[in-house]
């Protein structure tokens, strides 16, 4: 009768134990993906267009000219001085 009990016992404990695990899984995945969309946020809000070829780059990573109002970006070195060729 004793080891009935004992397996009864260690059934609900593991029950238990998957329930909490499942919990705890649910909130991780939802961290994560919080997680994910601030970052994907983050780097659309931070992306600027190539005036030269029209390609999309981190603002970081490209060249910026011209004054507050008529700001430009370039994908390169490259492309700005094409443009900046184009124009005169
Ligand atoms: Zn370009």
């Amino acid at each position: 009768m004793s080891r009935v009990l004992f397996f009864i016992a260690i059934f609900v404990i593991v029950f238990l134990l998957l329930k909490y695990y499942r919990k705890q899984k649910i909130k991780d995945g939802d961290a994560e993906k919080n997680a994910a969309t601030t970052a994907k946020s983050k780097q659309t809000e931070d992306m600027v267009r190539c005036v030269q070829c029209g390609v999309h780059l981190p603002k970081g990573e490209s060249l910026v000219t011209g004054e507050a109002s008529k700001t430009k970006y370039f994908c390169s070195e490259a492309h700005r001085r094409a443009y900046s060729d184009q124009a005169q």
